[in-house]
């Protein structure tokens, strides 16, 4: 009898194995099958879009010639090209090209975020925030200059500085890190806009950029007006406001999008000052590492980098004829009307390739980031 039980039992033990085997087996295969599956219609989960004011093909080419690292630009697999004319004019400014970017219109020189007729239209933050994915914007220049501010503001014209910011503390940006302080606090309508950000929750820096990751929406304004020269030791604010933008707004479980403005290389462009324009191209080109170091350990980032225009009509020409001696020179202190680079990396990034108008940045970017 006990045999009997015995080998009963041992039946018993046996078949268990062989369940519990198969089951293994069908657990792996269906996540193999699924894995193919969502590999082949895989959207970027959060968007990192990278601006260098005023960066045409020479200025990026600089970082060939000028740095002591290797180019993150050379990291990009997918190119493209964006032609950049407004509604006004056929060489466009900062507003009207990043109004393009951050709501998919062309419109006239000088418009934050309306349309040739004045009509305040949609951002890419307002559309997206309403489905929970959570935003931020970082930019050498003020946070209310005419880059950042197309992706929060609709004023007629970018010099209405103190409204944009009023704009910006309403809006539903997460996490923001810059300049203009000037246009928070001893404004002339008397407001105290540092207060207000302080009750919708934001905690708010002045004096450095934080270590760490705050649980509260961040609001950083380290300067009055634009953030300091590199030449004049602004350090590494840019690369590392954009490391704590990413560890902030990586938190959301929805997704993110993030705007990293390199606005001095416009700046460099006009002053027809090439080291001023080389140093932030570098500085540009080392914050790009940061974004992309974060996307390849992610998977589900997206990066994209291009700009609004080039400015200064700048090429690195050979010096005096002399192949071997690269001398950066100006053609303009204005911007010009060149093609302007466009490179992708990550999920979908061949979306970016070929030749199209810059309104498509906005239109692409949106279908990603629709279900
Ligand atoms: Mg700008
Ligand atoms: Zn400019």
């Amino acid at each position: 009898m006990k045999r009997i039980l015995n080998s009963l039992f041992l039946l018993f033990l046996i078949t268990v194995f062989l369940y519990s085997c198969k089951q293994q087996k069908e657990t792996i295969n269906s996540s193999q099958n699924s894995e193919v599956t969502s590999n082949k219609s895989k959207k970027p989960k959060n968007i990192i879009l990278l601006i260098g004011d005023g960066m045409g093909l020479s200025q990026v080419s600089s970082s060939l010639f000028y740095n002591e690292n290797d180019s993150n630009f050379d990291r990009f697999s997918t190119i493209g090209l964006i032609k950049t004319s407004s509604s006004s004019d056929l060489i466009t400014d900062s507003a009207a090209s990043a109004t393009a970017f951050a709501s998919g219109i062309k419109t006239y020189n000088g418009a934050v975020g309306v349309t040739k007729d004045s009509i305040s239209i949609e951002t890419i933050v307002e559309l997206i925030s309403k489905k929970g994915i959570s935003t931020g914007l970082v930019s050498t220049s003020s946070i209310t200059h005419a880059t950042p501010a197309c992706f929060y503001a609709h004023v007629k014209s970018r010099r209405s500085e103190e409204d944009i910011a009023t704009y910006l503390v309403h809006s539903d940006i997460d996490f923001f890190a810059g300049g203009g302080s000037k246009f928070f606090k001893n404004r002339e309508d008397g407001k105290n806009l540092i207060s207000v950000l302080k009750e919708k929750g934001f905690e708010v820096s002045s004096k450095e950029l934080p270590k760490k990751v705050s649980n509260k929406k961040q609001a950083i304004l380290l300067s009055k007006k634009g953030m300091p020269k590199m030449i004049e030791g602004r350090g590494d604010f840019l690369p590392n406001a954009t490391k704590l933008a990413i560890e902030s707004l990586s938190g959301n479980e929805n997704g993110f999008f993030l705007m990293v403005e390199g606005s001095q290389i416009d700046w460099g462009g006009h002053d027809n000052d090439s080291e001023y324009l080389i140093t932030e191209l570098l500085d540009f080109d080392k914050t790009i590492g940061v974004a992309l170091d974060f996307a390849k350990q992610n998977g589900e980032t997206l990066v994209i980098v291009t700009a609004d225009h080039e400015t200064g009509g700048f090429t690195l020409a050979a010096d005096d004829g002399d192949y071997n001696k690269i001398k950066p020179v100006f053609s303009s202190s204005s911007h010009s009307a060149t093609m302007i680079p466009v490179f992708a990396e990550g999920p979908e990034s061949l979306e970016f390739g070929g030749i199209y108008e810059n309104t498509e940045i906005y239109t692409k970017m949106v279908s990603l980031f629709s279900e």
